[in-house]
């Protein structure tokens, strides 16, 4: 379409988070032509996290996971196509396809495709008791496996994982967690912070095993146990997979649009198609904070992401240049995680991981906060949200130091 006309159909293809958000702030922004999002899945939009924490544990139902009711986006006048995904973008004439077979056109295309589960490839992991997390049909067809007293097997000591497994040992099942490196969590944090995770979770009952190979999945026509590299065996009643998620990029690829990791986009969430943004998991997109590029998986740049993706589309660009922010709960534990802590070159305590409950761990860079990992001291993790996005040049001793609030290290307005 040319530069200046307004846009009179958008768009909006994945119905997760990241798509509902940019399809409502369209019509914040003001947008008034046709908007249609459209979601492979048969659900209303709804929020991922309490997959593996509320939801799984039966404390909550599935509409308390929707992101907006349908009335909303009746209001909003947002046409929600659900249970059909999309199966090609012509981008030569502004067209979609529908896995159905219609054709609808586009004057702006908003790509919040997400991600999927990573599965795994060893023998036996297509049998029916070998889970994956992404969906709300994952966890109510695993949750049929997970009464008490049964046997479950995490693969993967991630943040998916971890939360499982504090689940389902709260559940009455008995859990063995088998990570592949030799800590939980090593991707996102430092050994300190993966050893008092793993302390938390073995304390609970959790049989936390690190460098562990798995050979394969055995038993007909459920697995039964699995087999190790060393040759010994762990029953299972139920296998759960938590091993990462992979971008939904191929749509994107197959129409020629810059994929690399995720769908390519600028600081205002364009690809390299003028009328194509792209948000939220899916993408991958510069940070001015840490000079580099960035695909997260987190709400809070779903979110944001998606707020500037819509004032693009509309033609009032605003950059995305958020500091990066993520939760994870286990137990009664709230861990919040703050910037990107690679590069650091000094860790500070504030409170002893070793044998407490509740700690912060700050990350320097030549004396700069640059991240922060908060486990239940939300207070704390406000003030360390603002320090790492003022990159403050802070002292380790005060850092530490529990008597001196974290409040007083800001610098006055
Ligand atoms: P998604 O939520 O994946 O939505 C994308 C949607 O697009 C999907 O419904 C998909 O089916 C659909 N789609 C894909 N391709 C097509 C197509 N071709 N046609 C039509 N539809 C398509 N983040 C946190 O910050 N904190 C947490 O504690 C946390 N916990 C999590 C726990 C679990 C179990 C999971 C899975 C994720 C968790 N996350 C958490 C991550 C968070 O949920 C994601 O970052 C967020 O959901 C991303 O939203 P999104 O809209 O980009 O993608």
């Amino acid at each position: 379409m040319s530069e200046s006309a307004a846009p009179e159909t958008i768009i909006v293809i994945g119905a997760g988070q990241a798509g509902v958000q940019l399809a409502t702030t369209l019509r914040k922004l003001g947008f008034a032509g046709r908007l249609l999002l459209i979601g492979e899945e048969s659900h209303l939009p709804y929020k991922r996290p309490p997959l593996s924490k509320a939801f799984l544990a039966g404390t909550v139902d599935r509409a308390a996971l929707h992101v907006v009711p349908q009335s909303s986006l009746d209001k909003a006048e947002i046409e929600f196509i659900a249970g059909v995904s999309v199966a090609k973008i012509d981008r030569s004439t502004q067209h979609i396809e529908l896995s159905d077979g219609r054709r609808l056109a586009y004057d702006k295309l908003a790509l919040t495709t997400g991600c999927r589960a990573r599965p795994l490839s060893l023998p036996g992991a297509d049998r029916p008791n070998v889970f994956t997390v992404r969906t709300i049909d994952d966890v109510e067809a695993l949750r049929l496996h997970c009464s008490e007293g049964k046997r479950a097997v995490v693969v993967g000591g991630g943040f998916i994982g971890l939360e499982m497994s504090a689940v389902l040992l709260k559940m009455g099942l008995k859990v063995t967690v088998l990570e592949g490196l030799p800590r939980v969590l090593a991707r996102v944090t430092v050994p300190e912070v993966s050893a008092f995770f793993e302390r938390i979770h073995r304390e609970a009952g959790v049989d936390l095993r690190t460098e562990v190979k798995i050979e394969a999945f055995e038993g007909e026509p459920q697995v039964s146990r699995v087999r190790l590299g060393d040759g010994s065996h762990v029953d299972a009643d139920v296998v759960i997979v938590g091993i990462g998620q992979i971008p939904n990029s191929e749509l994107a690829q197959a129409a020629g649009l810059a994929v690399d990791n995720g769908i390519v986009v600028d600081e205002h969430a364009q690809t390299s198609d003028a009328d194509i943004v792209a948000a939220g998991d899916c993408s991958n997109h510069p940070n001015a904070f840490y000079d580099r590029r960035l695909r997260l998986e987190s709400v809070q740049n779903a979110m944001e992401q998606s707020r500037a993706a819509a004032a693009t589309l509309l033609g009032t660009p605003q950059p995305y240049h958020a500091v990066p922010w993520f939760w994870s709960d286990q137990y009664d534990l709230k861990l919040q995680m703050v910037g990107l802590s690679a590069g650091f070159d000094q860790l500070v305590l504030r409170g002893d991981p070793q044998s407490e409950r509740s700690f912060c761990a700050f990350y320097l860079k030549d004396g700069h906060l640059i991240a922060a990992d908060a486990v239940s001291r939300p207070q704390e993790f406000m003030f360390a949200k603002k320090l790492v996005a003022l990159r403050a040049p802070l002292e380790a001793a005060q850092l530490a130091d529990e008597s001196i609030p974290l409040k007083s290290q800001l610098p006055a307005a």
